[in-house]
């Protein structure tokens, strides 16, 4: 968890990843584009974890990634203010990025995938150094011990390999490595996913140790809104490609304003692992290639109403109070009708 917030450490503008449709055939043209992430706008403050959630499909990773350039964006800007310098990660060239990277990590849903079984823990939590010539021989040993420990393992697990650890301990040497470059951002994907509950909560714990004693700002790409609530300062809820709501997680979890943030809070633990969360609402999430004209969450709101299919609502701030929503219901009737306007749907 987080000290007192106060400067961004990044600014999300406009952000979109579009993957075009192309038709079938020979002479093949794109015909569509589905909007995996459209328009997205977030501050990330410094020391602070922000959550990224949705149902699978809603574009939380895709719009993660893209951040990263781990996509290219279609089009929008990630400002990124590091080292007394701001640069724009969706514009920067691949060669001017790689200096960059290590400042921006990546923590992985699934342990067992991203650590390279037939390298010792010891080579793979040291490998980042190594790849920026950062340090080397003793120094590097003595560098991957002390993080090692950090991530509450021992200095004797650097010559064992990934399959002689547990799930927990595996997901700690992917911590460990992700942060042996001591970066700036940390972005968790599902981080804690794939790990058995009593687990999870460990790793949680550590990560929030870890960005006290690092000034970690973390973006927390999650479904399990029980761990959001945890660790998370403020969460944005996304749908169909945006964010639909951005607000402080406690007053996310006492008052949901989006009918779908609503949808996704009443959403009950299933005693499958693999299925987190139960809607008691109908329908299937949007589909990004072929949205809905108005809001993309009309087919399935139970709120919906006149402007609600033909008027694309945006983030309005919610009357006092430090949420936006993305809602009819909280955007003043001119500005609905000034939209419709500029939509051309009236
Ligand atoms: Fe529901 Fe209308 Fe709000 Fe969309 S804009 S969430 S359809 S009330």
């Amino acid at each position: 968890m987080t000290t007192s917030p106060q400067t961004p450490l990044l600014q999300v503008r406009n952000l979109c990843k579009h993957f075009p449709i192309m038709s079938k055939g020979f002479a093949r043209r794109p015909i569509g584009a589905v909007k995996a992430v459209d328009d997205v706008n977030f501050d990330l403050m410094r020391g602070e974890t922000l959550g990224l959630v949705g149902e699978s499909g809603s574009g939380k990773t895709t719009c993660a990634r893209t951040i990263l350039r781990a996509l290219s964006p279609t089009s929008g800007q990630a400002l990124f203010h590091v080292d007394g310098q701001t640069v724009d990660l969706a514009q920067i060239s691949e060669k001017d990025l790689k200096p960059l990277r290590q400042k921006m990590q990546m923590v992985f849903q699934d342990p067992f995938s991203s650590l390279n079984p037939r390298m010792t823990v010891g080579d793979i939590v040291g490998e980042p150094l190594l790849i920026h010539k950062l340090a080397r021989g003793k120094e590097l040993q003595d560098r991957v011990d002390e993080m090692l420990l950090k991530v509450g393992l021992r200095p004797e697990h650097r010559q064992r390999y990934p399959h002689a650890f547990s799930g927990g301990q595996r997901q700690r040497i992917g911590i460990a490595r992700a942060l042996i470059m001591k970066p700036a951002l940390v972005v968790a994907d599902e981080a804690v996913s794939a790990l058995d509950v009593s687990v999870q909560a460990q790793v949680i714990n550590l990560l929030a140790d870890l960005q006290d004693e690092f000034n970690l700002t973390y973006l927390f790409v999650a479904h399990d809104l029980s761990v959001v609530r945890h660790i998370c300062d403020r969460v944005a809820v996304m749908y169909a490609g945006k964010i639909v709501e951005l607000a402080d997680s406690e007053e996310l979890f006492e008052n949901p304003r989006h009918p779908y943030s609503q949808a996704l809070l009443s959403a009950v633990p299933s005693i499958d692992p693999d299925i987190k969360m139960n809607f008691d609402i109908g329908g299937e999430v949007a589909d990004a290639g072929k949205l809905p004209p108005g809001c993309p969450f009309h087919p399935r709101c139970p709120h919906r109403f006149e402007p609600c299919d033909k008027v694309v609502p945006w983030l309005e701030v919610v009357e006092a109070s430090n949420t936006s929503a993305a809602c009819h219901l909280y955007i003043p009737p001119e500005k609905i009708e000034a939209a419709a306007l500029a939509q051309g749907s009236k």
